[in-house]
């Protein structure tokens, strides 16, 4: 099974690092490919360039097994759709590998919004991490792409490609980016909040401020 996690990563910190290897251990999860979007369709453009973004991405989970930065959706022009990245995805690794598209539990909420989302539940399973202050509010049309989907076994995910909701309990760690970008732009340290080595692009690039 392969785990994607997309999203702005403006910039990647430990709120998403430290679910998404809860994720990757708990779903014996062959690997998680990190996807850094690049045209923002669904909220405000990110600050830092695709580029930028993409560097400390890469800087953050430098040696981490398992971990894969996977820059498709900086490399396709246009606003990034998640289903245009799990179609090239499943181009890329074929119709019956399991693929879970890892969601922070407010992304999940605002799903029914996203483009084709019944369509992207025929391409991968959808695993959603509870955040800290995130609810999912009762919602019919969530709860429409819902029925008859959500699993209470990790283990029913392995057991076909796609189609599956699985609600995940991950590390608890109340990080936002906006949060981190703020703290750089008062001039306040961000430190442990996110991976030194990404804090020093930060500083050497001067972002944030
Ligand atoms: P911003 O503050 O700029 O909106 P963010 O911190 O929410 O950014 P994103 O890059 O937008 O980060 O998030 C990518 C994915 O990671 C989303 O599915 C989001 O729900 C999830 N995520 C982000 N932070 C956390 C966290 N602290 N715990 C669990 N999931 C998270």
């Amino acid at each position: 099974m392969i785990g994607v996690l997309g999203g702005t990563f403006d910039p990647i910190h430990f709120g998403h690092l430290r679910p998404a290897l809860d994720c990757l251990q708990a779903l014996a999860l062959d690997e998680i490919r990190l996807i850094p979007l690049n045209v923002a369709v669904h909220r405000a453009p990110p600050v830092a360039s695709s580029a930028l973004r993409l560097a400390m991405l890469e800087a953050a989970i430098a040696g981490q097994p398992g971990f894969v930065a996977d820059p498709r959706e900086i490399e396709r022009p246009g606003g990034s759709y998640t289903y245009d990245t799990l179609i090239s995805l499943r181009a890329e690794l074929g119709r019956e590998r399991p693929l879970c598209l890892l969601i922070g539990a407010d992304a999940f909420a605002g799903f029914p919004g996203w483009h084709r989302p019944a369509d992207i539940l025929d391409l991968a399973h959808l695993v959603v991490m509870q955040r800290p202050g995130a609810s999912v509010a009762p919602d019919p049309a969530l709860q429409a792409l819902c029925a008859g989907r959500i699993s209470d076994r990790a283990g029913d995910l392995a057991e076909t490609s796609a189609g599956r909701i699985l609600f995940h309990e991950v590390t608890q760690i109340d990080v936002s980016a906006t949060h981190v970008r703020e703290l750089v732009r008062q001039g306040l340290s961000p430190r442990w909040l996110l991976p030194d080595a990404v804090i020093s692009i930060i500083t050497r690039e001067g972002l944030y401020r």
